[in-house]
């Protein structure tokens, strides 16, 4: 598996410090003299850009937050003039109003060498066929991949998301290689190419699928279904798009681009930054971008950093998958619960009977929380008799009443009526916030 910037990727612990020291210093000088809003806070804090010598100051500094990107929107955050902005592109507005990031050119390069990356590390080059499944358009995970596969001279096709039937006839057709999508759909085009029985003429060797929390499960569901190695790639808009980290060929953990951003995990609710090691929010500050800089971004991401050395020979810091974020957390009767808690015991229990496409349901009853999951069930299962669905209904309650630690109702519906999705999956409604 190739490496496509060894000296960069490779460089020593002691390398890589110097490098962030550098250019942490240069950044900070940068926001200071660019960013009102930054220099006010710093103004606030009694810190002056020269206080800044060392990466243990990177504590001092204030942290930036999403609600900080809705206020300051459009563009009072950028620290370049909008003559240097090439380019505009949103978040897909998960959670809120959409927020946006203005890139240089510089910062499309460097976007591209992330990307570039990870295709690499995904066995990718210039003799590979790249289907760039994620949508184009305002989200990050179209252009950002593209940017990446023309980096490292593979045959781009910019299929974008959706008219599926079409994706899996090019997949054919045209012999691709590598595919770029949200893990959801990766699970919905692996369901749809056996269902057309296509399976035996694809020449997929691996994906690339990120942009939503998935779980180990759906990792070897979508390897298996497919028929390929499934890598993990990490990023967000506010700090680049795809390729803030990506995974190797071990797949253990996503090295992060560490000459372009330094992690820290910290307490969510202290703020305090945390040993190296534990769990806690991740925090990004990005040292070589130009139009929309962020310092200590609190990217809301549950993880934890692994600084163990990789055999794949990469030496920068891995990030484990993402647990969840602090607002995908649901309170359910008191209780804390990620949706891919809910998703591994599925997959676990996933198999003959259930497939993994489910919805998951909050409601409040008479002031008391509701958690009603839906499952599809499998073709096979539809001709089974009620006994046997009441059993597999009550064998996910019960796992799932160890895992979370209350209690849901479980219901298998028919196969097919679970709507798939062609970007992020939307697994939970909660309409406790209608009321
Ligand atoms: P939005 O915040 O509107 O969804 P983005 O498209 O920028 O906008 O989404 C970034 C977020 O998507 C990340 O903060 C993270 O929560 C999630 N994400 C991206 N890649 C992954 C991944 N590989 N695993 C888990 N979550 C991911
Ligand atoms: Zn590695």
């Amino acid at each position: 598996m190739g490496i496509f910037q060894p000296e960069i990727e490779c460089m020593s612990r002691d390398e890589i410090t110097a490098i962030q020291t550098e250019r942490l210093i240069a950044q900070v000088k940068r926001c200071y003299e660019n960013v009102a809003v930054f220099r006010e806070r710093m103004d606030k804090k009694g810190l002056k850009p020269e206080d800044i010598k060392t990466l243990d100051d990177l504590k001092l500094l204030p942290f930036t937050t999403k609600q900080d990107l809705r206020d300051y929107y459009p563009y009072q955050l950028f620290a370049a003039p909008l003559k240097d902005i090439v380019r505009i592109q949103a978040s897909s507005g998960t959670t809120g109003r959409q927020i946006v990031a203005g890139y240089t050119r510089k910062d499309l390069d460097m976007w591209a060498d992330a990307m570039a990356r990870q295709l690499m590390a995904a066995g990718a080059d210039d003799t590979s066929i790249v289907q760039v499944s994620y949508g184009y358009g305002l989200f990050t995970g179209g252009l950002g991949a593209h940017g990446g596969a023309e980096r490292i001279g593979a045959t781009v096709i910019p299929t974008s998301s959706g008219n599926t039937e079409r994706q899996i006839r090019f997949m054919v057709e045209l012999g691709t290689t590598h595919l770029c999508c949200t893990p959801s759909y990766a699970m919905y085009l692996g369901e749809s190419v056996n269902e057309m029985g296509f399976r035996d003429k694809l020449k997929l060797k691996a994906g690339i699928f990120g942009a939503e929390p998935w779980t180990e499960d759906m990792r070897k569901a979508i390897e298996s279904s497919l028929g390929i190695r499934a890598h993990d790639v990490y990023g967000l808009t506010e700090i680049m798009g795809p390729g803030v980290s990506y995974e190797c060929e071990m797949q253990s953990g996503m090295h992060i681009c560490e000459d372009m951003f330094i992690p820290e995990i910290i307490d969510p609710d202290t703020e305090e930054p945390l040993p190296a090691g534990s769990f806690g929010e991740l925090v990004f500050t990005t040292i070589t971008k130009e139009g929309m800089p962020l310092i200590r971004y609190r990217t809301r991401d549950l993880c934890m950093l692994n600084y163990d050395k990789c055999d794949c020979g990469r030496t920068f810091v891995r990030m484990m998958k993402p647990a969840g974020r602090t607002d995908d957390m649901l309170i359910i009767r008191g209780v804390n619960v990620f949706p891919s808690q809910i998703e591994e015991v599925l997959l676990k229990v996933s198999g003959k009977e259930i497939t993994p496409n489910y919805q998951i349901v909050v409601d409040r009853v008479n002031n008391t929380d509701t958690l009603d999951i839906n499952v599809e069930m499998s073709e096979h299962m539809l001709a089974d008799d009620i006994k046997s669905l009441t059993a597999i209904e009550a064998k996910i309650v019960t796992q799932l009443r160890s895992t979370l630690g209350i209690g849901a109702k479980v219901h298998l519906v028919n196969p097919k009526t679970i709507t798939r999705s062609e970007g992020k999956a939307k697994r939970v409604i909660d309409n406790r916030k209608l009321h």
